[in-house]
């Protein structure tokens, strides 16, 4: 048991899971874009480990590209105003394109991502999210891939952090009462 493992109070998707998740997802972009290049882009940072997994069950061509967005703080996230801090290097337009998030909690965040990057004029515009929290979700945004749904919980790993930590986690799991009230 690792330092990071004896935090976490319980493990909700395992790794092996995940993997194999990660593993049909790859499978159903190489048919849906078979002889074509799609572009995935993921949202940093809680869509790095998933990318480079994802990436690797992908057989046919495709290209990668990141931004970097943040909410503005928690008491105007309900405005979904969202700050690009790293834009695309890529210019999508007439491009396929698959944004690729950890998760997706209230939507709002994708959300605004869509319609900025739909203005940018892609031939098409998909979402893959590794984890969704249906019950909280109040905007409701087309997620063509999906791996998990997940409990109206606090979840860390694959990518997600708590205070930046947790995200080397390889499962997906909830946090000990112990290590939030330390913070
Ligand atoms: P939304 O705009 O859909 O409400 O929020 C999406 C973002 O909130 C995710 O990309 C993620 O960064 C963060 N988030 C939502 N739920 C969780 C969670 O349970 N754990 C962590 N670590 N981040 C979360």
């Amino acid at each position: 048991m690792s330092e990071l493992d004896e935090d976490i109070d319980e493990v909700l998707i395992d790794a092996e899971q995940i993997q194999a998740t990660i593993q049909e997802l790859g499978q159903a972009i190489d048919r849906d874009y078979a002889g074509r290049t799609p572009i995935l882009v993921g949202v940093l940072k809680g869509a790095f480990p998933l990318m480079a997994d994802l990436a690797r069950a992908i057989q046919g061509h495709a290209e990668f590209d990141f931004m970097a967005v943040s909410s503005y703080g928690s008491a105007t996230q309900t405005s979904g105003v969202v700050r690009i801090l790293k834009d695309l290097e890529a210019d999508i337009a007439g491009r396929d394109v698959v944004v690729v998030e950890d998760i997706v909690d209230s939507g709002l965040t994708l959300n605004y991502l869509l319609r900025n990057l739909r203005a940018r004029g892609p031939a098409s515009l998909e979402v893959l999210a590794l984890l969704s929290k249906p019950d909280q979700a109040r905007v409701d945004v087309p997620v063509r891939y999906h791996g998990f749904a997940v409990p109206n919980v606090f979840v860390v790993g694959y990518g997600l952090d708590f205070a930046e930590r947790y995200r080397n986690l390889p499962y997906v799991g909830t946090l000990k009462d112990s290590v939030i009230a330390r913070a």
